[in-house]
């Protein structure tokens, strides 16, 4: 069973607002930022608005329009971004030992130099 939602974690402080971002997309179903310390040259987060822990947590519980709201907004950040052409990495980290630290989902957007066969 998946860990309990936490509402003061960092992403959804967020999400309220009560914590400042540099937001790069928004919609009804999706947020995207830069993460605050970047590993690549253009490194963005993308989270759901909805409340899921991980991977697994909303694979299992959210609506298919909330899994199409996030798929879409990733693809479309990329776009945006101008990775399409140049390549670019989608990754997430699932559960504490999947290297996952802020318990809401998030895939992180890695791209604007050669990546390489894996980043680390
Ligand atoms: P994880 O290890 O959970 O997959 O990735 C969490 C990411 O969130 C890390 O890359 C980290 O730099 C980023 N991060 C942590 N706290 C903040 C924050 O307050 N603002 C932003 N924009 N990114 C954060």
């Amino acid at each position: 069973p998946t860990q309990p939602y936490d509402d003061n974690n960092i992403f959804a402080r967020i999400l309220r607002g009560e914590l400042p971002s540099k937001t790069v997309y928004e919609d009804d179903s999706a947020l995207a930022f830069h993460d605050i310390n970047p590993l690549a040259p253009v490194h963005i987060l993308v989270i759901p608005k909805g409340s899921y822990v991980s991977w697994d947590d909303f694979s299992q519980k959210a609506s298919d329009a909330e899994i199409a709201g996030f798929i879409r907004a990733v693809g479309k950040v990329a776009r945006e971004e101008g990775l399409v052409a140049q390549g670019y990495r989608v990754l997430a980290n699932i559960g504490m030992r999947g290297g996952q630290e802020v318990p809401h989902l998030h895939a992180h957007i890695f791209g604007g130099e050669p990546l390489g066969p894996m980043l680390a």
